[in-house]
């Protein structure tokens, strides 16, 4: 029930069953009935993460990871990956849109004032004035 993984140096050993949830080494357990040390070419400091992440589908896998799990086929949720920067994000992306109201806001206002009243002047009104910045002294 257990197969001895050595990935880049690192010997692993771990459950069949656990690993058949990986379809790469389903495929692989598949087709030849493996009884030696099956060599992985990736990171063991990686591997430790997509084995936890295999025997547990609510281990906090790091999103920064994610490409170990496309190489092993594993199927993931980008949304439920462990992102440390996730709480970050949602506050950036409010403060993002409370600038984008003040600059409506803003606009708004430039629209409201319009130019200023003096004959032949295109400048715009100054703020709470009907004339410009020159016009209104
Ligand atoms: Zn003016």
């Amino acid at each position: 029930m257990s197969i001895v993984l050595n990935v880049s140096g690192k010997i692993f050993h771990v459950s069949k069953d656990v690993l058949r949830r990986s379809p790469l080494f389903n495929n692989m357990i598949n087709d030849s009935e493996i009884d030696s040390v099956v060599l992985i070419e990736r990171s063991s400091s990686l591997f430790k993460h997509v084995y936890a992440y295999l025997l547990d589908p609510q281990y906090p896998y790091p999103a920064k990871y994610r490409s170990e799990l496309d190489y092993y086929l594993i199927e993931y949720d980008v949304k439920k990956l462990y992102d440390p920067y996730a709480d970050l994000k949602r506050e950036m992306n409010i403060l993002r849109e409370e600038i984008q109201e003040i600059k409506d806001i803003l606009e708004d206002e430039v629209v409201k004032r319009g130019n200023c009243s003096q004959y032949y002047c295109d400048s715009q009104r100054a703020r709470g004035s009907e004339y410009c910045e020159c016009h209104s002294r």
